[in-house]
């Protein structure tokens, strides 16, 4: 018999409320804007939702269980260092990243020309090649939280996969 891969899928989402006076990093970048986002650690909403779906692929829960945000250890937490310490759990366990799809919905600041620092940041966090990792980028159509600016979405896709036990 072929011993196949085990095939994993997680997605995960995170919202953060658009705030004056701290910086906005996404995926381990931070963007020339005149806002940041609020949150307890440095509220990197995709960095969030790709530590989400790294979790919900391999079984572990969620951000909040693992990084509560009433703990003073998380405080302003660099959150590359949380998805890094996340991601090396899944590969002490043998699962590797296939591929990374992911969406930021902002109205503003424009990513575009962000989009290639941001791929480039977050394969470099995971260990992986840029080719393995996508990032899209929309706005909010003026209408809703992210379209009136109040807030920034991001949704993330991973696929994992590890060798079949032969024992
Ligand atoms: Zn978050």
């Amino acid at each position: 018999m072929h011993n196949l891969p085990v095939l994993r899928i997680g997605e995960g989402h995170d919202t953060h409320r658009t705030i004056g006076g701290r910086p906005l990093v996404l995926g381990g970048v931070v963007i020339d804007s005149p806002f940041g986002l609020d949150g307890h650690s440095d509220a990197d909403v995709l960095l969030h939702a790709i530590i989400d779906a790294l979790l919900g692929a391999t079984g572990r829960g969620d951000i909040g269980e693992w990084f509560p945000n009433t703990s003073a250890d998380w405080k302003d937490a660099d959150s590359g260092v949380l998805l890094q310490h996340v991601w090396n759990e899944a590969l002490n366990d043998g699962w590797q990243l296939q591929n990374l799809d992911c969406t930021i919905s902002a109205e503003r600041p424009r990513l575009g020309t962000w989009k290639p620092a941001i791929r480039e940041r977050v394969a470099e966090l995971l260990g992986v090649t840029a080719d393995q990792v996508n990032v899209k980028a929309k706005s909010g159509e003026a209408v809703g939280p992210v379209g009136r600016g109040e807030a920034i979405t991001a949704d993330a896709v991973v696929l994992l996969a590890r060798s079949a036990k032969t024992d």
